[in-house]
């Protein structure tokens, strides 16, 4: 293993009576991009916050640079800590110029004019050290923002939604630029959004925060296909649940009898999750489902599907499969997915759908598409 950049170890942090953080730990590799993801309010800013040095935990440890820079009886003041922020609004000194926004956190004795010109070239502002920040676009901020945090060679760079004041085209483009220049200076970043797209675009890792929490820290591709809770199952794409219940090594639901990969007791309720491109629909006068809704996305068709139980489910369809509401439909699983299920809201496991008819009784009598295969 690599030395770890960052180490979180139990830390919590209340204001007044309400927890911001809680038990949060976290380990981040030297060299990593971690892109931190949750809804408003679920702490991370105040994580950033203490990984900077701007608050104190109320316990815990934090370790920056394999360091312990805030713990028991041990606080390392920001300048001291190695560590750059850049912020939602850039928060540029408006009267200064590119060049001295730059110079700003590097020392004197360093050559600090090189330094400026080397991060501005890697930034690609070179030769506009002169320009003040109102003479430039918001894009160019972005970057005189980043190129600023990144001159006294912090050990981590933390970054706070710093996408959010540019408009969407302008966010896609200097999202790949921001990706590439951290990438080529080698440094290690806590990259804050609320963008899933975001986020699966920017980390190596993604982490998933709720509540104060830590709910899930992994690939995208793992996030994505292996979430460990409902929260980080609906927060990253789209996402359904039905119930289903254990019996004899399979889980029997209403979108087809599931075989279990592991030991699970008879009469278990599990939760089971369904992306709507995992489900497909086909007119059928003895079909289980009935069409309650549909959104036209251009490409496709998002599909609502109610089940005899109440429940409701979605389908994604090729926009020339278009079906009215109230049609009765039967359901399958498109092969090649892999469907997770949840026991007491952690994940218990997975089951890959294989082609052709991999699960058995989506369908209902009568009515099998899965024998064309
Ligand atoms: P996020 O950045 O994920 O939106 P924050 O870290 O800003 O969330 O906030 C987490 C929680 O802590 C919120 O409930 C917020 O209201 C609260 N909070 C954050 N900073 C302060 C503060 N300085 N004083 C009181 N409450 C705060
Ligand atoms: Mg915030």
């Amino acid at each position: 293993m690599n030395r770890l950049a960052v180490r979180c170890t139990e830390i919590n942090k209340k204001f007044g009576d309400s927890s911001a953080l809680q038990d949060m730990s976290l380990e981040l590799e030297e060299g990593k991009f971690l892109a931190l993801l949750g809804p408003s309010g679920c702490g991370k800013t105040t994580l950033l916050r203490l990984i900077a040095g701007l608050e104190r935990p109320d316990s815990g440890t934090i370790e920056v640079g394999e360091r312990i820079v805030a713990g028991k009886e041990v606080f390392v003041p920001p300048e001291k800590r190695r560590v750059g922020l850049v912020f939602q609004d850039y928060a540029l000194f408006p009267h200064m110029d590119v060049g001295a926004n730059v110079a700003f956190g590097v020392r004197r004795d360093s050559n600090r004019p090189r330094r400026v010109e080397e991060v501005l070239s890697l930034v690609g502002l070179r030769g506009l050290e002169h320009r003040m920040p109102h003479q430039l676009s918001g894009g160019q901020q972005q970057r005189v923002a980043l190129a600023r945090a990144l001159a006294p060679r912090p050990t981590v760079l933390l970054l706070d939604e710093p996408f959010s004041n540019l408009d969407a085209d302008l966010r896609v483009r200097v999202r790949v630029e921001v990706r590439d220049v951290l990438a080529c200076a080698g440094v290690t970043v806590v990259f804050v959004t609320h963008d899933q797209e975001e986020a699966l675009f920017m980390g190596d890792l993604v982490g998933v925060m709720n509540a104060g929490r830590l709910e899930q820290i992994d690939s995208p591709e793992g996030i994505f296909h292996r979430p460990a809770t409902p929260f980080v199952a609906q927060f990253i794409g789209t996402a359904d649940f039905l119930t289903g219940q254990v019996e004899d090594r399979t889980i029997i639901s209403e979108v087809g009898h599931i075989p279990l990969q592991q030991e699970l007791p008879a009469g278990q309720i599990v939760k089971i999750m369904v992306r709507p491109d995992f489900i497909d629909i086909e007119p059928a006068e003895t079909g289980r489902g009935i069409v309650t809704g549909r959104i036209f996305q251009g490409i496709h068709y998002l599909y609502s599907i109610r089940l005899p139980s109440g429940a409701v489910i979605r389908s994604l369809q090729h926009h020339n499969r278009e079906y009215p509401p109230g049609l009765r439909v039967a359901l399958r699983m498109n092969p090649g997915h892999r469907i997770t299920y949840f026991v007491d809201e952690r994940s218990a496991g997975g089951y890959v759908i294989g082609s052709g008819q991999a699960v058995s009784e989506v369908c209902d009598e009568g009515e099998s598409r899965g024998d064309e295969h």
